[in-house]
């Protein structure tokens, strides 16, 4: 199965190698098909709506946790159902892309929020959307979800698979985050899964008060909130570094930083990390959630002209 997580940056460029197989040398494929269908959703915060899946074909995903993406086809407005004209690994990108504007489902990148087997044996998979307006498609769908409509995916069938980014060398000692709503659901599930007294730093960029989530964790972790008070653009990243600039951070021989939201913020918060705080820049893995001003499309668009910025932990800062 072809291998095609979907996003920001670093995400679809990937996509935009459409053709790589994502299988390992012993041809186990990582990614597969899943549908999945609305069985609850429940606001946590003024932000954020969880959407809780179930189906079948849940049997077969395995999350590697952390921040294990995946990339959803949401139903454009009008329809019920997400309908592909293909599942096949060989024709269903080309045609997916041939149907007509209307009528083809938008690719979202998404987190595994948490994925579970009830008592019951229902396969369940949470997704944390963030609510951002009815002009964006993805947001516009998950406002109006509804228990039975039904989805589709492309997600893990093994749980080490490349959209797992939190990759923590062996060695750290103090670990670093930066997120913004958008990635605050994979901020969650990685505090979820750090072992007990793990040292973290953590920033976490909301739009209101009350997104304020309850993050429980065994780890040792210092969490500053940072409520949006207006302002976009570089007001906005000018203000969120003055406050990750006034913060101690712990003393820490090989600290590891995960810094995961908005396309220009996430460059200056790891500038920041390498250039003033020492962090070595290739133990800093930033990746580009949304890009302010442009939709999905339009990333996945520079990702196929090989125009999309790298996200590679070697790049010039
Ligand atoms: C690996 C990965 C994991 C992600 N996980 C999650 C997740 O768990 N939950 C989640 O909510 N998002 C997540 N995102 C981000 C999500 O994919 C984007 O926000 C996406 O653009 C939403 O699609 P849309 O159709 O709502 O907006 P688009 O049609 O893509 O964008 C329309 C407009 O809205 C703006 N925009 C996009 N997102 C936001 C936002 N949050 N706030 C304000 N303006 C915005 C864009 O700049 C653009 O101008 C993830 C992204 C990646 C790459």
């Amino acid at each position: 199965m072809t291998a095609t997580a979907s996003a920001a940056t670093t995400e679809a460029a990937e996509t935009a190698e459409i053709a790589e197989i994502a299988e390992t040398a012993e041809d186990i494929p990582h990614f597969g098909f899943f549908e999945l269908e609305v069985l609850r959703t429940r606001r946590l915060g003024h932000s954020f709506l969880r959407i809780t899946f179930g189906g079948a074909s849940l049997a077969g995903f395995r999350s590697g946790g952390y921040d294990q993406s995946l990339s959803l086809f949401l139903p454009p407005a009008g329809r019920e159902h997400t309908v592909l004209p293909s599942t096949a690994e060989d024709t269903w990108f080309a045609q997916w892309r041939a149907m007509p504007d209307e009528e083809r489902p938008v690719m979202r990148s998404y987190t595994v929020r948490e994925q579970r087997r009830t008592p019951e044996g229902v396969d369940e998979v949470d997704i944390d959307f963030v609510l951002h307006g009815d002009a964006s498609p993805a947001s516009y769908w998950a406002g109006r979800a509804v228990t039975g409509r039904r989805i589709m995916a492309i997600g893990p069938m093994v749980a080490e698979n490349k959209s797992v980014r939190f990759q923590p060398p062996a060695g750290t000692d103090a670990i670093l985050m930066y997120a913004d709503e958008t990635a605050l659901p994979a901020a969650a599930a990685i505090l979820d899964r750090l072992a007990d007294g793990t040292r973290v730093k953590a920033w976490f960029e909301v739009p209101h008060e009350d997104d304020r989530l309850v993050l429980p964790t065994l780890a040792d972790a210092d969490i500053t909130w940072v409520v949006r008070a207006g302002g976009a653009g570089r007001e906005r990243t000018d203000h969120l570094l003055e406050v990750v600039r006034a913060a101690a951070i712990p003393a820490a021989e090989a600290p590891y930083a995960w810094i995961a939201g908005e396309a220009a913020t996430i460059r200056a918060v790891r500038r920041h990390f390498v250039q003033e705080r020492g962090v070595d820049r290739r133990a800093v893995r930033f990746t580009g959630y949304w890009r302010l001003g442009a939709s999905e499309e339009e990333l996945l668009a520079e990702a196929y002209a090989g125009r999309a910025p790298s996200e590679d932990p070697g790049a010039a800062l």
